[in-house]
């Protein structure tokens, strides 16, 4: 099910552009508006999910394999030196958008604002 006034259903069907560097049937992958790092993407499921615990267990099964294939592939294409995957639920876990999404985060030894 997509929501009408889901920002990211709309990021991940489409309906409004985004920087893409991955899309298949189920998911796509997309630069953050505001990222931790150069490269920093988000994978989105196409279909609506709020987060972890509403995740269809057939989309969550593929999800460790294509990140996988992502941090590998950015990281290559990137040259970074190491590689955050991550994924909050809940406002108290850092939860903003309320449509599932895991965080590809490459890291750069020399970034000026490493933490
Ligand atoms: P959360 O805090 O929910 O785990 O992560 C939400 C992420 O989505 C943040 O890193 C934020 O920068 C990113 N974000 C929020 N709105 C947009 C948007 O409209 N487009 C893109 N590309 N990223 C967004
Ligand atoms: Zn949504």
């Amino acid at each position: 099910m997509k929501r009408d006034d889901c920002i990211f259903c709309k990021l991940a069907n489409g309906q409004i552009p985004a920087n893409t560097i991955y899309e298949d049937e189920d998911f796509r992958v997309i630069l953050d508006a505001n990222p931790a790092s150069e490269g920093h993407a988000l994978i989105l499921p196409k279909e609506h999910y709020a987060d972890i615990y509403e995740l269809d267990d057939t989309l969550a099964a593929r999800l460790f394999p294509l990140a996988r294939k992502m941090a590998c592939a950015m990281t290559e294409t990137l040259g970074c030196d190491g590689f955050n995957i991550l994924q909050n639920n809940g406002e108290i876990a850092g939860q903003t958008v309320f449509h599932f999404h895991m965080h590809l985060i490459p890291r750069y030894k020399n970034a000026p604002n490493n933490q």
